[in-house]
């Protein structure tokens, strides 16, 4: 038998690499960690959920403080922020959750940690720093970049992506954003929020292209009348560096073209799997720029390694990361022919109000072709809901043609929290009358899952047909007031 280092070769430090090396180590197996960076935690902790919602947080304090008068206090001037003081609270609770995820606590669960530039010499061996270091199996869990457009000027006009935006040194006056994804959506608002005057450009016809269209465009009434300005289906023509300012020249659908200038440009339209220069090419993993070629059990073209996380290209979150690193434990150390199961993955975007989904939504139905309805419930009709001054939203559920659910979104305050009772109804086949049935205490926002579920039922049980079946059993007397 072959001899090896280690049983296990994980190649990158972030959500599925951490997830797949913690996991490993503990059930013995010998583990080494690579990670390029001078730290464990990947895109999540430095660049990616962490600032972003730390950010987010603190954008929407500052927006309750603009807003008091809505809630019966007195108004307040508030003064301008200071991104200083954001960056360092930013920094603050990266560092909390830092020591989560440092080289001790790995070391002292069994795992060896390096850090370097690894690349492959042959299936199983990698050298870094010099020396060379041999597995049985490997992971690549490298993660992603942010994609950067060829757009004309771009090369030469200074932008900002994920990498740069949490660490900046003032608050932007203005900031355009090229794209509309969730991390655009999310940062058009907090920038907004925070006082930046904020456009953001779109190529097609609607922001948050993955989402069914009335949700998204919902979203993008909120951010309108916060005021974040939206150019829908308008393309970059170019981009010019103006000094103070840089220039981002647009198309719109007409053909017109638009000059806008702001202080900085965000880019965020799509991420780049982290592929390049581990010499996958010489050792047979194929790879493309959407991400490694996987199976259902996330092997690649070398049966023995395996990919996980952002690199995959499949569902870019930290959850799925972490879903991912335990398929690969399960296929690499127990040897238990696992398939990733993609069914009922949620997401969500952290707006105010947030976005959450969970299965199909109308959109991916439509597209593969079934036939479904769907049941709503407004927040409006919510009595949490308005007691915390929340009118937006509301809850959609998706039910095939044989009444079986097939996904539920979530617009809403909270909607990522509460889609998890929907993480917990789909995965575990909880039946919709158990969920309409179920006492949930009052006055909270789940409420709303449970009466999505009754108006399943509610036309069933007040029908004509069951008022007259028990006026017949039990005479009874019919109406009261006319
Ligand atoms: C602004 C922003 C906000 C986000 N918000 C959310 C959110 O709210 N919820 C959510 O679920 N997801 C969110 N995401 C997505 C989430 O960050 C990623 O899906 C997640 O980090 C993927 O984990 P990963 O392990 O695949 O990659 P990463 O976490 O990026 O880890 C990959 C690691 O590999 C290392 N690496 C790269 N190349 C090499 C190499 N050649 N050798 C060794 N190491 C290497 C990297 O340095 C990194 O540490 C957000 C992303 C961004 C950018």
């Amino acid at each position: 038998m072959a001899h090896y280092d280690f049983d296990l070769g994980v190649i990158g430090g972030g959500a599925a690499g951490l997830t797949v090396a913690s996991g490993a180590a503990q059930l013995g197996a010998k583990t080494l960690l690579v990670e390029k960076e001078k730290e464990l935690g990947g895109d999540c902790l430095h660049f990616g959920c962490v600032p972003s919602k730390t950010l987010i947080r603190t954008a929407q304090v500052y927006h309750f403080l603009k807003n008091a008068k809505a809630y019966g206090l007195p108004q307040v001037e508030v003064p301008p922020v200071d991104y200083g003081e954001i960056r360092k609270r930013i920094q603050s609770v990266i560092g909390t959750i830092q020591r989560h995820d440092s080289e001790e606590r790995f070391c002292g669960l069994g795992a060896k940690v390096e850090f370097g530039n690894p690349v492959f010499i042959d299936e199983h061996s990698i050298r870094l720093n010099g020396a060379a270091y041999s597995a049985k199996n490997w992971v690549i869990a490298s993660g992603s970049s942010p994609g950067i457009p060829r757009l004309e000027g771009l090369d030469r006009t200074p932008y900002i992506t994920n990498k740069e935006i949490f660490s900046l040194d003032h608050l932007p006056k203005s900031m355009i954003i090229l794209g509309a994804g969730p991390i655009a959506i999310e940062m058009a608002q907090a920038f907004c929020r925070l006082g930046t005057k904020v456009s953001v450009i779109q190529r097609s016809g609607q922001i948050l292209t993955k989402e069914d269209k009335d949700l998204a465009d919902e979203v993008m009434q909120v951010l309108g009348s916060e005021g974040v300005a939206f150019y829908l289906n308008a393309s970059v023509v170019s981009t010019r560096d103006l000094g103070n300012e840089r220039e981002v020249l647009i198309k719109d659908e007409t053909g017109r073209e638009i000059r806008l200038a702001a202080e900085q440009i965000l880019v965020a339209m799509g991420r780049d799997p982290n592929l390049q220069g581990l010499g996958l090419d010489q050792i047979g993993v194929v790879f493309d720029r959407k991400g490694l070629q996987v199976d259902e059990r996330l092997r690649t073209t070398q049966k023995h390694i395996y990919g996980a996380g952002d690199v995959t290209g499949a569902f870019q979150f930290t959850h799925a990361a972490g879903y991912e690193g335990g398929i690969v434990i399960s296929n690499a150390i127990f040897h238990l022919p696992r398939k990733a199961d993609y069914t009922f993955m949620p997401w969500c975007t952290f707006t105010d109000p947030e976005l959450a989904s969970i299965g199909m939504n109308e959109k991916s139905a439509k597209e593969a072709g079934l036939e479904y309805n769907v049941w709503t419930e407004a927040f409006l009709g919510n009595d949490r809901s308005l007691a915390e001054g929340e009118k937006v939203g509301r809850i959609k559920m998706i039910l095939d043609k044989h009444e079986k659910p097939l996904g539920v979104q979530i617009l809403g305050p909270q909607a990522g929290e509460l889609l998890s009772e929907w993480v917990a109804v789909l995965n575990g086949k909880v039946k919709l009358s158990t969920l309409a049935s179920a006492v949930h205490p009052y006055p909270t926002l789940g409420e709303i899952n449970k009466r999505v579920a009754g108006t399943f039922f509610s036309p069933k049980i007040f029908s004509d047909r069951m008022r007259k079946g028990l006026k017949f059993f039990f005479h009874l007397k019919g109406r009261a007031c006319g």
